[in-house]
């Protein structure tokens, strides 16, 4: 288990105040301007010694990712960081505790990942719902302002960096990093096709990188204590440490800070206090947020909780929202109601996804109901296929992959379902189906 002493997210349930001065006093802001004086280069080296990946779901390197922006200013166009806090995806809530108390965590970071990739300034998109967070966010960034930490010669460190706090309304997709661009400028959020990618065209057509709120929030930390200090958790290609939110049928649901590679049964049991109703209860796991396929119990007991474990089992991190479910779970109406969300917030931009996330929720009511034949089982897959790797953005994948875990998982779940109902209601398909 994690030693209290290498948290970084010291006042993640909020026992303290989140405030700049006890902020401070748990050592951040802690002489930020030798942070900076380092340099540009150094930073993002060792951001990317540290091994540290993107903490929003998909993984990328960070380091190497500040590393694609431009050195120098063409045409004078400014670069800019936007940081991902339209936290949506079902069974994710890390980013809201982190804002919620340890705000200044986020800000720090943001002006020295802002300064490594010579950015003029941060937009904070913060999902529309966090109302609260989103107050006290803008709080913290005023009292940021006028103890100098940023804006002109921020931190007396000779650099100018602003932060903006801005407000989404309500999409999903907005948190797609080229929907949310397009959002800031005022647009519909939509996601653009890349490449290019942000740091070749971003925010106004300029270098932009976007990166999720822990990704940012932990750099100071891992700047002060070091790189090989963050890398010494975890394995290979999956160090540091990570916010798991576990949710769903244990004993203590709860946000937690532990070591990446933690295994499951591990996690479960020091930080939730176990399965409800005890290991045997256990039916399926979704380890990464609704985006990421399920894993029955016996596949995910031992399985290191990171971007590899998770990958073997046929699943993702994702987020690391682990959404635990007991044999009480009606598992299809879980899916399906995961496929309704993911229809609802299709932007509607490509065919396979705005026709097929239909498609597949309709499909996946008739199964749930078994109201359904038994070759629709097969017809389902093909149009997860069909959607799959078709679309502009991974909202189609996230749709697609949930309902190939169940058919893959459950299959005779779906079958019981279809005998049964076409037993009660239609006798002659349910005896020809036995
Ligand atoms: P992605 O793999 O397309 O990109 C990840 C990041 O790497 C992006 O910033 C992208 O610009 C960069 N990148 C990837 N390839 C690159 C290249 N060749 N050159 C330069 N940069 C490159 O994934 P994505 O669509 O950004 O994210 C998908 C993930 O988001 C899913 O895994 C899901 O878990 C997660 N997600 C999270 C939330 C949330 O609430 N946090 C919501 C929905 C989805
Ligand atoms: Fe929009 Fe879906 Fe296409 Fe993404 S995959 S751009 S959400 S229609």
């Amino acid at each position: 288990m994690l030693a209290d002493r290498d948290r970084i997210f010291t006042n993640l349930y909020g026992f303290q105040d989140w405030g700049l001065k006890a902020a401070q006093a748990r050592g951040d802001w802690d002489d930020t301007k030798a942070l900076i004086a380092r340099g540009q280069d150094a930073i993002i080296e060792e951001v990317k010694a540290s091994g540290l990946r993107g903490r929003g779901g998909a993984g990328f390197p960070t380091g190497l990712k500040w590393s694609f922006m431009p050195k120098e200013s063409r045409d004078g166009r400014p670069s800019f960081l936007v940081i991902n806090a339209d936290e949506s995806e079902p069974g994710s809530c890390k980013d809201r505790e982190i804002i919620r108390h340890d705000p200044h965590k986020l800000i720090e970071g943001a002006l020295v990942a802002g300064f490594a990739m010579r950015a003029r300034a941060a937009y904070i998109y913060i999902r529309g719902e966090y109302i609260r967070e989103a107050e006290t966010l803008q709080k913290a960034i005023d009292e940021a302002y006028a103890a100098g930490l940023i804006g002109k010669n921020a931190s007396k460190s000779g650099y100018d960096f602003d932060v903006f706090m801005h407000r989404g309304a309500g999409a999903y997709i907005c948190g797609e990093e080229t929907a949310m661009i397009e959002s800031l400028e005022g647009k519909k959020g939509q996601p653009r096709l890349k490449p290019p990618f942000p740091a070749g065209a971003g925010l106004y057509g300029c270098p932009t990188t976007v990166n999720n709120v822990e990704s940012i929030a932990v750099v100071p930390t891992i700047l002060r204590r070091g790189a090989a200090w963050f890398s010494s958790f975890g394995r290979e290609n999956n160090k540091g440490t990570k916010l798991f939110q576990i949710s769903g049928h244990v004993e203590k649901p709860c946000v937690v800070e532990e070591a990446m590679s933690i295994p499951f049964r591990e996690l479960i049991e020091k930080h939730c206090g176990g399965i409800a109703g005890g290991w045997d209860n256990l039916l399926a796991v979704i380890p990464g947020g609704s985006s990421v396929p399920l894993v029955p119990a016996a596949q995910i007991m031992d399985a290191p909780m990171d971007f590899d474990g998770l990958k073997d089992v046929g699943s993702g991190l994702g987020t690391a929202a682990v959404i635990v479910m007991d044999k009480s779970t009606d598992i299809v109406r879980a899916i399906s109601r995961i496929s309704y969300f993911y229809k609802h917030e299709s932007c509607g931009q490509c065919t396979p996804c705005r026709e097929g996330t239909g498609w597949m929720w309709r499909m996946m009511e008739r199964l749930r109901t078994g109201d359904a034949a038994i070759e629709e089982i097969d017809m389902l897959q093909q149009v997860t296929k069909q959607v799959e790797g078709h679309t502009i953005c991974a909202l189609g994948d996230a749709a697609a992959w949930p309902i190939q875990g169940l058919i893959k998982h459950f299959r005779p779940e779906l079958e019981r379902r279809i005998h049964e109902h076409n037993a009660q209601f239609a006798p002659e398909y349910g005896v020809a189906a036995e």
